[in-house]
């Protein structure tokens, strides 16, 4: 894919969001600071993708635990100022585990501190490029991206994927409004007429067109029978978990479904299938799909990290 050499590219797995670093002369930035427990990874990364430039500023798309778990971490390290987004600064101040998603979904970040927020509508220069920052409600109420008119090159963050856009967790955790305004964001997306989109996870794509069309399917799928988003949610927050802990036991699932409140949250509200039910179904629906497998006794993940 074509993108400036000023643009890297650093692409993750599942736990760890991409990171994007764009370099300046001896500095540089970076977007996005992948998952706590592969933080070790992501320095490691970072480091060598910096060439001995100095990083400047650490920049999030969001403040889910994939892509500002490593915050903490990295600015230490590189002793860098840390920008949000101004959506997500009352959730940071409070670490509320609920909104963060972290706790509440069995996930961890280490706590930070930012240094300053970026809005909708303002520009920010990462990389010698100024970039318009947008706002892309939806998977996440606070979320941005961020676009560079000059390059047509967008930073989708969970926004917008080759294969669809981050869980619209809001539709489920009492925001009615979050469909609707996960497809305000896709429209928002496609009148910027990116040539090449750098998504949270996944490849770099220009197939932007089709990107947006496959999503707006998705979404309108979801949004027909929010027990399918509910159900999708589930699979995906509990692959994640299973990714993070590489093995739970067979025979402790049923319990975990009903101590970790999303999953208590969701079958409750959504899905309403009895405890031992809902722990068949998921472990099915997923060995089904080849996304996890059994170990002797234990449950594993069959994907990459
Ligand atoms: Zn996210």
């Amino acid at each position: 894919m074509r993108l400036p050499a000023r643009i890297r590219v650093l692409e993750r797995g599942w736990l760890s969001a991409n990171n994007v670093l764009l370099v300046e002369g001896a500095a540089a930035t970076l977007v996005d600071s992948g998952y706590v427990g592969h933080v070790e990874q992501t320095l490691a990364l970072v480091e060598h993708a910096l060439e001995g430039r100095q990083l400047t500023r650490l920049v999030n798309t969001h403040c889910h635990s994939d892509h500002m778990g490593g915050n903490a971490r990295i600015a230490a390290r590189h002793g860098c100022p840390i920008t949000i987004p101004e959506g997500e600064a009352g959730s940071i101040d409070r670490w509320d585990e609920r909104e963060l998603i972290l706790g509440y979904a069995d996930q961890r970040a280490d706590r930070f501190r930012y240094d300053d927020l970026i809005a909708p509508g303002e520009t920010i220069e990462m990389g010698g490029l100024e970039w318009d920052v947008h706002a892309a409600p939806g998977h996440d109420a606070g979320a941005v991206v961020f676009f560079s008119p000059d390059e047509g090159v967008l930073i989708s963050g969970d926004a917008l994927w080759q294969n669809g856009f981050g869980v619209v967790f809001g539709a489920l955790l009492g925001n009615d409004a979050a469909c609707v305004e996960a497809r305000d964001t896709l429209d928002r997306i496609a009148a910027l007429d990116a040539r090449v989109v750098i998504p949270g996870h996944g490849a770099v794509f220009a197939d932007v067109d089709d990107a947006i069309e496959r999503a707006r399917n998705r979404l309108a799928h979801y949004e027909s029978s929010l027990d399918k988003l509910a159900r999708h949610c589930v699979k995906a927050l509990f692959t994640y978990a299973l990714l993070d802990r590489r093995a739970m036991p067979l025979d402790a699932i049923e319990d975990y479904l009903g101590r970790v409140p999303v999953y208590v949250d969701l079958n409750r509200d959504f899905i309403g299938l009895e405890r031992a039910a809902f722990a068949r179904w998921l472990v099915a629906d997923l060995e089904r799909a080849g996304v996890v497998g059994r170990e002797g006794g234990n449950l594993i993940p069959r994907i990459k990290a």
